[in-house]
């Protein structure tokens, strides 16, 4: 069994849920080139959800927490570069050591094997993003849950590999017993998890914190202009160059080589994607999502992509995987409980409908072709 990457969709033929026909790449956006101001070109294709599209400003790309991180100043700074890289690389690189389930020394695999035994104890960062994810947890009323690691390691997200059949309904029953975020113990710097075999898994949220520690620091050092990727996690401050904003690509959730529209970021907003082609795996010939309904214990079927526009990028990474499981016909309910956040949502369906509330509607122009697969979200 496959854990799908991105590239790999392309080579792939359909199956069911994904149902349209992969164009070749690239089309999506030369058909969109006129749209594009004068002299913009395409700065960075990453394995990610989003593109940044932005004229020849200094740009450097590295690898972290699982995916790829870009750095990308505004013209004013851009003899920075190199140290404002080597600045938030070493932020991510430190977050990774601490909250990565990959890592067998991470605090959060120290976590997980100390579970049902005793306590540890965490760093302020570890704590912050725990208390976040759990606060998450409460919010979406345990849609996302920072506990769901055992079922993301029964689909073989995790460590574990894929099993090649579907797994019973006694087993999933079983793994999620160990699933509920209300378990999680914060206290005095340390953190429990009550019953062994329970784990935590921040593969939700700990991206978007990630970038808000980069933001924080590269304020710090003033930088005036930039923009921060970690894998589809962004945040912007200042502009690319006078007179204009930050503008990112929003991919096609069944055409990755294209992207369905623009979004224009005011300095210091995020904006956040999950999407059901980032990452898979195929089990008896379907393909199943990597976010799990913690009620359920299943892959989350019926969305391809949400993008999330909000304040800062831990909240917008926390909302995207959380918007992913609502689906559609959920928005309401959540967006009540988190009004300054704004959505576009693409349900796994065609033709193609990308639903946005009225907050996106303003800053996000669709491709030509899809003007007429926008709808409005209400108020
Ligand atoms: P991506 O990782 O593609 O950026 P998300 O931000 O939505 O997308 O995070 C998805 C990750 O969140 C999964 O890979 C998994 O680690 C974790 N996850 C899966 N289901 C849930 C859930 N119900 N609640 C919290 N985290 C989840
Ligand atoms: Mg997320």
């Amino acid at each position: 069994m496959n854990t799908g990457t991105s590239e790999k969709l392309l080579a792939l033929i359909p199956q069911s849920g994904w149902r349209r026909v992969l164009t070749p790449h690239g089309t999506g956006l030369r058909r969109w080139a006129p749209m594009l101001p004068l002299g913009c070109l395409l700065l960075a294709l990453s394995g990610s959800s989003c593109f940044i599209l932005h004229r020849d400003l200094p740009s450097r790309s590295f690898r972290s927490m699982g995916g790829m991180a870009t750095v990308t100043l505004g013209t004013a700074d851009a003899d920075r570069i190199e140290p404002v890289t080597r600045q938030v690389q070493v932020i991510f690189d430190r977050l990774e050591q601490e909250l990565s389930t990959y890592r067998s020394d991470s605090t959060i695999s120290l976590l997980a094997n100390k579970a049902g035994v005793t306590p540890i104890a965490v760093s302020e960062d570890t704590l912050q993003v725990l208390s976040v994810a759990r606060h998450f947890g409460e919010l979406s009323e345990g849609a996302f849950d920072v506990t769901v690691a055992p079922l993301v390691n029964l689909y073989g997200f995790g460590k574990s590999p894929t099993p090649a059949a579907f797994p019973s309904e006694a087993v999933i029953r079983e793994q999620l017993t160990l699933v509920d975020y209300r378990k999680l113990l914060l206290k005095d710097r340390t953190a429990f998890l009550p019953l062994k075999g329970m784990a935590v898994d921040l593969g939700g949220i700990a991206k978007g914190y990630a970038v808000d520690r980069a933001f924080d620091s590269c304020r710090s050092a003033r930088v005036e202009d930039f923009l921060i990727d970690l894998s589809g996690n962004i945040r912007v401050y200042g502009r690319p160059q006078w007179g204009e904003d930050w503008q990112i690509g929003v991919r096609d959730p069944f055409d990755r080589s294209r992207i369905i529209g623009k979004v224009t970021l005011r300095s210091g907003m995020a904006l956040a994607t999950s999407g059901s082609y980032e990452r898979f795996v195929e089990m008896g010939g379907q393909r199943y999502s990597h976010i799990i309904n913690p009620k359920t214990g299943y892959p989350i079927s019926g969305t391809a992509g949400v993008t999330i526009l909000a304040e800062d990028a831990t909240t917008a990474d926390g909302w995207s995987t959380a918007f992913f499981i609502a689906g559609l016909k959920g928005t309401d309910k959540f967006r009540q409980k988190t009004p300054s956040v704004d959505v576009l949502i693409v349900p796994d369906k065609y033709p193609t409908e990308i639903w946005v509330t009225p907050g996106l509607a303003k800053v996000f122009v669709p491709l030509p072709e899809f003007s007429e697969a926008m709808r409005l979200l209400h108020p």
